[in-house]
């Protein structure tokens, strides 16, 4: 996926597909649900993950409402899986069964997000680690897809120390965690108060995956102190959001934005909006559209995002040294430093082999 992000820029990397709108649950921060719609049909479904498929689209990620609400969810996994994209689930959990988790397991779902919002239930939300510790104790047995679990901060939640809890619990059980700031209803950031703040800090110390690490880098630790971020949003574009009617909308908190139908979605609209200027970018706090945008900025400045991603401050300086050792590896077989000819060709050969075994076309 990444090594397709990077050698093409018109295509998108992530797209969110709502297969129904109704959830199970009412939390009390969510503007991304109601309690009566029907599930999209199969076939429409079907229809919008080929028309995803013709847009070169690398990943889908299934949310709602609740997803697992769709009766036939493990065939919309099954679909998108043949053809050639990555499978994700975002879910609250609640219905999982070993039965379910079996059957995404054989549908070929690769990756299962669920978001864990508190120890115990309140009237804020239910999606509590005390409901849901069974059925991760149930993926952790059955499941052979990844699993993450994310937790959050914000005003909403009455317990920051929760998100703590939930993030030791998940690492128990084998999982990685990730920590998501609340946002309002136009994805804005609501600025941490000091213990908020402090937990933020303790769970960014976590060990974590280094793609984990360079988000919360690169985008958390700025939100987290009220600062703004300077990067560029290329939602409608590397990501899109399609909603249970079929229209292709920016992210979840910016509907009707361009709000075309997927079916008349172009390669001249994917171009156009990864050029857009969106001015809610600034104190925007929804990750999976700033992952997709740290693709971008590798890509147009390998060394410079590579050096925001890992900062490391030595007497004011930033070096590079401290690089995870796989980006390291990289960084000497992809960018080297000295660009003489017999060093380029062996990058390009490099870069052919890897495109090659990646079977990027
Ligand atoms: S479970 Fe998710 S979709 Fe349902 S109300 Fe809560 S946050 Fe919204
Ligand atoms: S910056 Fe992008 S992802 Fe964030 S709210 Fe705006 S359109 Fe959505």
């Amino acid at each position: 996926m990444i090594a397709k992000a990077l050698k093409s820029r018109y295509h998108p990397i992530v797209a969110h597909l709502i297969p129904v709108r109704r959830c199970n649950l009412s939390c009390a921060y969510c503007n991304e649900y109601d309690d009566r719609s029907k599930p999209v049909p199969m076939a429409v479904v079907q229809h919008r993950v080929e028309l995803l498929a013709a847009l070169g689209t690398s990943a889908v990620t299934l949310s709602g409402g609740e997803p697992l609400l769709h009766p036939q969810l493990d065939e919309i996994v099954r679909c998108i899986r043949r053809h050639g994209m990555l499978a994700e689930l975002i879910t609250n959990g609640y219905l999982l069964t070993p039965k379910l988790i079996r059957k995404l397991n054989r549908a070929g779902l690769d990756h299962l997000q669920i978001s864990i919002d508190n120890v115990l239930p309140d009237e804020v939300s239910k999606k509590s680690l005390k409901v849901l510790d069974r059925k991760l104790r149930w993926l952790a047995e059955y499941a052979e897809f990844d699993v993450n679990i994310n937790s959050v901060l914000g005003s909403a939640i009455r317990n920051p120390e929760d998100a703590l809890t939930i993030a030791r619990r998940a690492r128990e059980l084998g999982f990685d965690s990730t920590v998501g700031l609340i946002h309002d209803g136009s994805g804005q950031l609501r600025k941490l108060d000091p213990p908020q703040a402090a937990v933020f800090s303790a769970i960014s110390n976590l060990p974590k995956p280094f793609h984990t690490s360079a988000l919360y880098t690169r985008f958390y630790e700025n939100l987290a102190q009220g600062r703004p971020n300077d990067w560029h949003c290329r939602a409608g574009s590397r990501y899109l959001y399609i909603c249970e009617d079929g229209l292709v909308h920016y992210c979840s908190q910016q509907r009707g934005h361009p709000g075309i139908s997927l079916e008349e979605y172009t390669r001249e609209n994917l171009e156009h909006e990864y050029h857009t200027v969106k001015p809610c970018a600034l104190y925007c706090s929804i990750p999976c559209v700033q992952r997709v945008a740290m693709v971008d900025e590798f890509r147009e400045r390998p060394r410079e995002a590579l050096a925001r991603f890992f900062p490391v401050h030595v007497h004011g300086h930033q070096t590079s040294s401290d690089l995870p050792t796989a980006i390291r590896v990289l960084t000497w077989l992809f960018l080297p430093r000295n660009q003489d000819s017999w060093r380029s060709r062996l990058t390009s050969t490099f870069r052919r082999a890897a495109l090659l075994c990646l079977r990027v076309r």
